[in-house]
């Protein structure tokens, strides 16, 4: 065995990008350069209800959400934009918003300069400024409002609304080779042309390249893996990510974290955003866990304490160490938007919950805290390891309680202000 085997990860690489700053007020949030990975999502509720969707942005934002895009689709949800800011505002939400355009941002965005300048940043998707003449003139128009309110603009392309002159352009000229290549790369090729030719054009209408991040979302893993990193190569623009159209739970979240770890592995990658589809009943905000899980699956940043927790076997009968897992991690979640205050660094600690002496201790062991609970045919005692150690051994009917306890002293001990 050659040591070469084992040499420790020196974790994703970097592809330096240019750094984007997007503001509200005194808040800034840096995208691109050497700022973390950024967490983004996307309001579902209807703009032009003013309190409805500040509350679900101030949902989005407290679960971990560092930008919210909500949609700007009338001249009443344009209208409600500055409404909207000012009810965040009261509630102490500084969270940046982002507007999403299509079709007719150009009016909305000059009719509307309240709406222009309460949004931090603007989405203009360049398949759906327009047609023919009018698109060159339309896409102008909001890159003007953008440079006079020193706003950031993602140019999002979509294959979804890729714009089909472009591709039926370089599809002709594709056919007149004499080997043409295969049309789906000319249409991954259509994606990227068209975010660099319209962010070229937006830097000569009067964007710095800083107020310039680009996306190419895709549905699909492999297009989407293929197409960013030909966008990668070709620009140091800061690049926003993620799969388009992810689809609803487990499906959303396996393909959303697939493409997004692959390339984020690779360096590439500024800001992502999961794109579920939310299952009947569920919270908006469960797109903003997974992708808060993802970046800190990835080892590029550490929003909440870990729970280890075993999977469980037939040497575990009782489903109580599910229980407490649960228990724990809902717990520690639940803290944390206070506890980043008072605890800095309170998100890199490690908790264990298991299921059996098997590899109860040992895993328990090299968490900060952790707990080894009895399984099947086990004495009823539950050994409790601290930093390492064996500290004390719960047994009873108290010992979720018990745990949870040992769980904030330690906090406490460790992370508050005396330590
Ligand atoms: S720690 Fe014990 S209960 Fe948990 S999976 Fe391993 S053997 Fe099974």
């Amino acid at each position: 065995m050659s040591d070469d085997d084992f040499i420790i990860p020196a974790g994703p690489a970097a592809r330096r990008s240019r750094q984007a700053r997007v503001r509200w007020g005194s808040h800034v949030v840096t995208i691109g350069g050497d700022a973390p990975v950024r967490v983004q999502s996307m309001t579902n509720t209807d703009t032009v209800d003013v309190i409805e969707t500040a509350i679900q942005v101030k949902e989005l934002a407290r679960a971990g959400s560092e930008l919210v895009r909500i949609t700007v689709n009338t001249p009443e949800a344009a209208q409600a934009v500055p409404h909207i800011r000012e009810q965040l505002d009261r509630m102490g939400v500084d969270v940046p918003l982002v507007g999403d355009f299509h079709y007719n941002g150009h009016r909305l965005l000059t009719e509307f300069p309240a709406c222009a300048e309460a949004l931090s940043k603007y989405r203009i998707n360049p398949g759906n400024v327009g047609k023919g003449d009018k698109r060159d003139r339309q896409f102008a128009q909001m890159v003007e409002v953008a440079a006079k309110h020193d706003k950031v603009v993602r140019i999002g392309v979509n294959w979804g609304s890729l714009d089909q002159e472009l591709l039926a352009q370089m599809m002709d000229d594709n056919g007149r080779l004499a080997e043409p290549h295969e049309p789906q790369q000319i249409m991954y090729r259509a994606i990227v042309t068209s975010a660099l030719a319209s962010a070229k054009r937006a830097e000569e209408i009067g964007l710095r390249g800083e107020q310039i991040i680009l996306s190419c979302k895709m549905s699909g893993v492999q297009d989407l893996v293929t197409v960013y990193r030909a966008l990668a190569k070709r620009c140091d623009y800061a690049l926003h990510l993620g799969l388009t159209e992810a689809g609803m739970g487990t499906k959303g979240t396996v393909a959303s974290t697939a493409a997004l770890a692959l390339l984020l592995q690779e360096g590439i990658g500024d800001t992502i955003r999961v794109s579920l589809t939310p299952q009947p009943g569920e919270a908006r905000t469960q797109e903003v866990v997974v992708a808060l899980e993802i970046l800190q699956s990835l080892g590029l940043r550490s929003f909440n304490p870990s729970v280890t927790a075993c999977p469980g076997c037939g040497r575990t009968t009782s489903t109580t160490f599910q229980e407490l897992a649960k228990q724990i991690d809902d717990y520690l979640r639940a803290q944390m938007p206070v506890w980043k205050a008072k605890y800095p660094g309170v998100e890199t600690m490690k908790v264990a919950v298991m299921g059996c002496i098997v590899n109860g201790p040992g895993e328990s062991k090299h968490a900060d805290i952790g707990i080894s609970l009895p399984g099947t045919g086990e004495a009823p005692a539950a050994p409790v390891f601290i930093d390492g150690e064996k500290a004390l051994t719960l047994r009873g009917e108290g010992i979720a309680r018990e745990f949870q306890t040992l769980v904030e002293n330690y906090i406490e001990k460790r992370f508050g202000a005396a330590a």
